[in-house]
């Protein structure tokens, strides 16, 4: 069957993957291998933008992700996994890219700015950091993606990923295409103390998570804040817990609800029963981990593959890319 086009996506290995992931992304990513050509990049090069100092895990985070990865459903068979730096064209593509940005292009991207706010200029002053979004260009266009599936806060990052195609076309005529967003609804799913689920605030259930882990982790979890005691009427819309009901125990948030809003349901028992149907969700995740955290020949086989198909499709891109530029070596001829 035709494919509907091709997709990049990626993610940095800078540390564990957890539930936002998964929730996130990794679920969307499994559902579009059906219809798109999906080339799903672990972002090394990207993960040393800000932690350039610490690379002693690296190797370990990357392996993780690629368990994670294939424990929750990308299929090797339909997809194309990699690791960026084990494909060296993207340092080419990144670097002829470069040229035709202007700097104020990335002084202005918006996660620039927050990133530079929330990390501090320490991280942050590099010029690798900088440079990130044409890092990021360079990963999607040298694999000619067509599609790239984002959340609505990422599109000006995908713009400047556009403005940069449309400047490199025009200067060398047209090698690229425009990536379009292919707008998903990611789930954003709280993490233990009701923020946004991520690593930088510790409020992570990762998905390398032991079933004990998680299940101190949940009954730790932050609640409605005015229902402390059994019997006290709640407000499940302000409950990071009752999000974990509505994912994980549809069938169940009318009673919960009720439940809580009474305060005939108490926050434990409230909790035992999401803990519950949370690992049930996540069991034949988990057991897949195991079986592959256990055989690593067989992930650094799938990302040997993906970086072997990757890397041929990647050359061929830089052949006309060297073609456009004219700093292609002309063909030899016959004396
Ligand atoms: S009963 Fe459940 S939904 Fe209500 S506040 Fe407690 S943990 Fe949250």
């Amino acid at each position: 069957m035709a494919k509907k086009g091709r997709i990049l996506s990626g993610h940095r290995p800078t540390g564990r993957l957890h539930l936002g992931h998964l929730e996130g992304t990794l679920r969307t990513w499994a559902r579009l291998q059906d219809d798109y050509e999906c080339f799903f990049e672990i972002a090394d090069w990207h993960a040393l933008t800000t932690g350039f100092e610490d690379t002693d895990l690296l190797r370990e985070n990357i392996e993780q992700v690629a368990i994670d990865w294939l424990a929750a459903g990308l299929d090797p068979e339909r997809s194309v996994l990699f690791v960026q730096s084990d494909v060296k064209e993207h340092a080419e593509l990144h670097l002829l890219l470069s040229m035709v940005t202007p700097v104020s292009w990335l002084e202005r991207c918006p996660t620039y700015k927050d990133q530079k706010q929330q990390l501090g200029d320490e991280k942050t002053a590099g010029y690798g950091f900088l440079g990130y979004p044409v890092l990021q260009a360079a990963d999607i266009v040298i694999y000619k993606a067509d599609t790239v599936p984002i959340g609505e806060d990422q599109l000006p990052h995908l713009e400047l990923t556009r403005e940069i195609v449309r400047r490199f076309n025009n200067i060398y005529g047209p090698v690229f295409p425009e990536p379009e967003a292919k707008l998903s609804r990611f789930s954003v799913i709280p993490g233990t103390d009701g923020r946004k689920m991520s690593k930088s605030y510790g409020n992570t259930i990762d998905l390398s998570d032991s079933p004990e882990v998680i299940t101190q982790k949940v009954r730790k979890m932050f609640t409605d804040p005015e229902k402390i005691y059994k019997g006290d009427p709640g407000h499940p819309d302000k409950c990071p817990v009752f999000v974990y009901h509505n994912i994980y125990n549809q069938g169940r948030t009318q009673p919960i609800k009720q439940g809580c809003e009474s305060g005939e349901l108490g926050c434990v028992d409230c909790k035992v029963e999401v803990i519950e149907h949370l690992l049930a969700a996540l069991e034949p995740l988990m057991e897949r981990r195991a079986e592959l955290d256990a055989n690593r020949s067989l992930v650094r086989e799938v990302l040997a593959a993906g970086a072997e198909t990757a890397r041929a499709v990647a050359t061929d891109t830089m052949e006309e890319v060297r073609q456009a530029m004219k700093t292609a070596a002309p063909a030899a001829t016959n004396p």
